[in-house]
């Protein structure tokens, strides 16, 4: 039947290719098998951070207690998998798991957990002994079988505040900076919310620029397992310092500059929140798509389908749904003076409609490639008096400053913080 000499040459080598699949897949599922041979010091697994978690098939298995058999192996919860898949994965009798399970409700529900969580299993002569489940880094719940039975007990540790400070020049992005500074992706977002209304991070920040944070991380003995407030901040644009100071009035914290005077603005800088995705498009990568067909008013924000988008100010929404070549767009009405358009979504927040009130930064809709688009992206315009303006050279008015009552606690407090950002500075903490 199968004359032609090079289909043949095909036909065994596809056959090898598959063959060869074959073998590799059976050598991985002999890797993933509990009491593979590969061995990691019990200290590595007590110090692990989130970078050394992806080495989760080695089994830690401490010499004292090799003798009687012991050994144990951390694994964590994958994406769309569960507690109970994660531990029947390993060879735990489903009973046993449901056992677990119950017997740790009262503490902590195991159905609940996250995809990431970390979970050491500990054997003793091939039997489930024990299980501590790293809820954070500061919650632990311990299941461990005594006397046939499992008993649930939930550890939390004991938190210490440290100040630690991260500072930066920009060489290409400000993420990349940050990133290299050893900042986590959330705090370079949460250091771009104090300036939202002051900076358009991903077109006004320059080669050169510079910034520098003062943050809380939170201690569990000697690791560090997360941060809490950032007490002071620093963004340099085209040479001007802004600073900010977290500051409490009646049991809000808010951030002010050395004068007193509000981060926030009446309008924030984009309505895109700064991130990962965000970060990719920076000016020199922007991408006007229809800038060379027709007269172009707006900003086009490049970023991808499902992204997030923000109303810049507060205000009620005066369109909201498809329209010609804008698509599907909501427009906001922010005063008698100021208007934004928000276009080519690929669909409203659920629940908006022209009339609805909305707050600055609330999410309005999702970035799309409706209408006349041939990218998603988001088309942004912004209005004075009906004209269009660009909102990136723009400064808008403060929302509110420190009441006279609070000045003097106000500025000693911002002289601390200044002084202890000095003390980070001296210390050479610039990376
Ligand atoms: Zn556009």
């Amino acid at each position: 039947m199968i004359k032609n000499p090079v289909f043949i040459v095909f036909l065994t080598l596809a056959m090898a290719v598959m063959i060869t699949a074959i073998v590799n897949k059976q050598e991985k599922s002999v890797d993933s098998l509990p009491f593979s041979s590969s061995r990691v010091e019990p200290r590595d697994l007590l110090h692990s951070t989130t970078a050394e978690t992806s080495v989760q098939a080695s089994v830690v298995q401490s010499p004292t207690v090799q003798a009687v058999d012991a050994v144990s192996k951390e694994i964590h919860i994958e994406h769309n998998s569960c507690f109970y898949d994660a531990l029947v994965k390993e060879s735990i009798a489903p009973q046993t798991v449901l056992q677990i399970a119950r017997v740790s409700k009262e503490k902590f529900d195991l159905g609940a957990l996250a995809p990431g969580t970390r979970l050491v299993l500990g054997w003793s002569q091939q039997k489930l002994e024990s299980m501590r489940v790293l809820i954070s880094g500061i919650k632990e719940l311990h299941v461990e079988a005594k006397d046939g039975n499992w008993e649930a007990s939930l550890i939390e540790h004991e938190v210490k505040i440290e100040l630690t400070a991260f500072f930066g020049e920009i060489t290409d992005t400000l993420w990349n900076s940050a990133v290299s500074a050893g900042m986590s992706f959330d705090l370079i977002s949460d250091l771009s919310d104090i300036f939202a209304s002051q900076v358009d991070f991903t077109r006004e920040l320059n080669v050169g620029d510079q910034w520098a944070i003062l943050i809380e991380k939170e201690m569990v003995g000697e690791q560090q397992v997360g941060y809490r407030n950032i007490l002071a901040a620093e963004i340099s644009k085209h040479g001007e310092t802004l600073p900010a100071y977290r500051f409490e009035v009646d049991g809000r914290e808010r951030y002010f500059d050395a004068e007193g005077q509000s981060n926030r603005g009446k309008f924030l800088k984009s309505p895109l929140r700064y991130n990962k995705i965000t970060s990719r498009f920076q000016k020199a990568r922007f991408h006007p798509i229809l800038k060379t067909r027709r007269p172009h008013q707006g900003v086009d924000l490049s970023a991808s389908t499902g992204t997030p988008v923000r109303a810049v100010g507060d205000g009620s929404i005066v369109e909201a749904g498809r329209n010609g070549g804008s698509g599907i767009m909501v427009k906001i009405r922010h005063d008698h003076r100021y208007m934004t358009a928000y276009k080519h979504l690929s669909k409203v927040a659920s629940g908006l409609r022209s009339g609805s009130k909305i707050e600055q930064g609330q999410i309005i809709g999702y970035v799309g490639q409706t209408g006349l688009a041939t990218g998603p992206h988001l088309h942004f315009e912004f209005y004075e008096d009906g004209r269009y303006v660009d909102p990136m050279g723009k400064r808008f008015p403060r929302r509110d400053s420190v009441d006279p009552r609070h000045r003097m606690r106000f500025q000693s407090e911002v002289k601390h913080l200044q002084e202890l950002m000095e003390e980070f500075r001296k210390k050479g903490r610039v990376l």
